[in-house]
């Protein structure tokens, strides 16, 4: 009886003490996932790269996609091995075996990360628009989900016609905390000011589970494009949010534009914006663990001046 306790202590004590193994001393694996994109995916998917790497908690592994218009029938990603997958993909429609694994990923409590124009992609993935709360252009109209907007100190969906996705000419423009509380957002300031970005409005979607946490307003004396606004949208546009699919996590933002055919390297304001890699350091961990461990920086900008790396 008594060897007996001892044996299921011992066993016991293992067997925490591989558990922690596996969450503590190992860093978050991260699949970064590019190929196709119509803003040059081989400078954004680099500067991603860095911006995980400099975190310096995440292992990232870059799946490359087949090119736009080549057979994709032999794309199945090993989505499993991985916390959490930073998606910087919008392109061809992938294989439904490998849409049902990655569906398969997310219910079960994978993570997903998502900036920028990865928002076009896949409008017809009825999971993948849930996954994403919101998206923009790539053929979204009403049907993809009312219009969302941040009014009144809340979420506000608008379910009028019209095509999802405008920009306004790139500049600086603040972004304003929704959430304060938020994992993702504690030790945010109120309000910042992002490097010169394309401010997306218009986006459209299901927005079930989907949470907003910072907002930018799109200003009317701003011209638009892309879309059909020929201004600003006079709206608090959601810039950085979160959505839940089955057990999994979503952290998304339209911010983090970069050139078609930028080199890599060559800056890009968007993405050198100490505030855009700090919410994208922290939504990984957060898409990936639930959890946010990592400080905000001495250097995240306040609301008068730009910070670019
Ligand atoms: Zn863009």
């Amino acid at each position: 009886m008594k060897l007996r306790f001892v044996c299921q202590a011992l066993i016991a004590c293992l067997l925490t003490t591989v558990a922690y193994a596996d969450h503590h001393g190992e860093k978050i694996q991260v699949m970064l996932l590019t190929g196709q994109n119509n803003h040059g995916w081989e400078a954004l998917s680099a500067r991603l790269e860095e911006i995980l790497d400099e975190a310096g908690m995440f292992e990232t592994d870059v799946v490359v996609s087949p090119k736009l218009g080549e057979d994709m029938s032999g794309f199945k990603p090993d989505f499993e091995s991985y916390d959490v997958i930073v998606l910087e993909y919008n392109g061809d429609v992938w294989p439904r075996e490998t849409e049902l694994a990655f569906e398969r990923y997310m219910e079960n409590g994978g993570g997903l990360v998502f900036t920028h124009a990865v928002n076009h992609t896949f409008k017809d993935w009825k999971a993948f628009n849930l996954m994403m709360g919101i998206g923009g252009w790539g053929g979204r109209f009403q049907e993809s989900g009312p219009f969302v907007h941040w009014r009144d100190g809340k979420i506000y969906l608008d379910d009028s016609p019209g095509q999802a996705g405008a920009c306004v000419d790139a500049h600086a423009f603040e972004v304003v905390t929704r959430e304060p509380d938020h994992p993702i957002m504690k030790g945010i300031p109120p309000v910042w000011l992002h490097g010169k970005d394309e401010l997306y409005s218009n986006q459209r979607g299901p927005a079930e589970n989907f949470t907003i946490l910072a907002t930018a307003y799109s200003d009317p004396k701003h011209e638009a494009h892309w879309g059909p606004m020929t201004h600003g949208t006079g709206e608090h546009e959601p810039m950085i949010f979160t959505t839940t699919y089955g057990k999994g996590r979503t952290f998304g933002t339209p911010m983090g534009h970069v050139d078609n055919g930028a080199k890599v390297g060559a800056p890009a304001p968007a993405m050198d914006c100490e505030g855009f890699i700090t919410i994208v350091q922290r939504g990984t961990e957060w898409a990936a663990t639930g959890k946010v461990t990592q400080k905000v920086p001495k250097s995240f900008p306040g609301k008068d001046k730009v910070n670019l790396r």
